[in-house]
């Protein structure tokens, strides 16, 4: 058994409940929702989405208005700045190539397709193309956020100094269907156990698999208390 289903089944065991249920909804909707999460949190990210969708009548609305609305209506998520840019100038270059703002038309497109497409849009990435890939259009796809980066790296499953090359490195050796299984295992065992600082190796399943050099240094670790975030944004748009 190679070390990528050794660790599926691990963590299975290790989050019995925990299911991967990825919406159907508006794929416009899930990429800019994911564009507002990154580097902060789900709790503020989803604030910042609920806000544009009360503020404006639609991604039209947003297209057309002034910046400081936009601003004024995402900065609890931080970057403000850059991420009212970049919607903007997104649903503006949109808007002019495909006549309408809507990616419905994605749905029939193959998954490398897809990321050709929008990769072609200032801050739209690898990461936000497969949240969207995963969460509106059910594709079996691998996000590599900063805690599936970290956790992967450090079970020597990738050699990677960025989530991209990551992602890059992992896209073509998870097994067939077990893709968005494992982003999801990985990001709660990243927030519960593999956590960023004081990682708790001594209560870590996978202790034995891993090649984090300093695990034992970490070996005495196991009784913090969890830090978790409320939820998963991008299962509640
Ligand atoms: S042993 Fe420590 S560093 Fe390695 S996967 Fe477990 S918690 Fe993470």
């Amino acid at each position: 058994m190679n070390k990528i289903t050794q660790v599926i089944n691990l963590l299975k065991k290790e989050f019995p409940g925990l299911k991967p249920v990825p919406s159907k909804s508006d794929p416009l909707d899930v990429l800019i929702a994911t564009m507002l999460s990154q580097n902060t949190t789900d709790k503020t990210s989803y604030i910042a989405f609920e806000n544009l969708k009360v503020n404006f009548k639609n991604w039209d609305d947003v297209m057309n208005a002034p910046i400081t609305k936009i601003k004024d209506s995402i900065r609890v998520c931080g970057l403000t700045n850059q991420k009212s840019a970049s919607i903007q100038m997104m649903l503006l270059q949109m808007k002019k190539k495909y006549k309408r703002l809507s990616l419905e038309f994605l749905r029939g497109k193959s998954d490398p397709e897809i990321y050709d497409e929008l990769l072609q849009y200032n801050g739209v990435g690898y990461k936000t193309i497969s949240c969207m890939l995963a969460f509106s259009l059910g594709r079996d796809v691998f996000p590599v956020d900063t805690h599936v980066h970290r956790v992967s790296n450090r079970l020597g499953l990738a050699a990677a100094s960025i989530p991209d090359k990551t992602f890059a490195q992992l896209k073509d050796s998870i097994p067939k269907g077990k893709k968005f299984l494992l982003h999801t295992l990985l990001i709660r065992f990243g927030r519960k156990i593999c956590r960023s600082k004081n990682p708790l190796c001594g209560k870590c399943v996978l202790y034995a698999l891993c090649e984090f050099k300093d695990k034992e240094l970490y070996a005495g670790s196991n009784n913090a208390e969890p830090k978790e975030n409320n939820f998963i944004i991008l299962e509640h748009i």
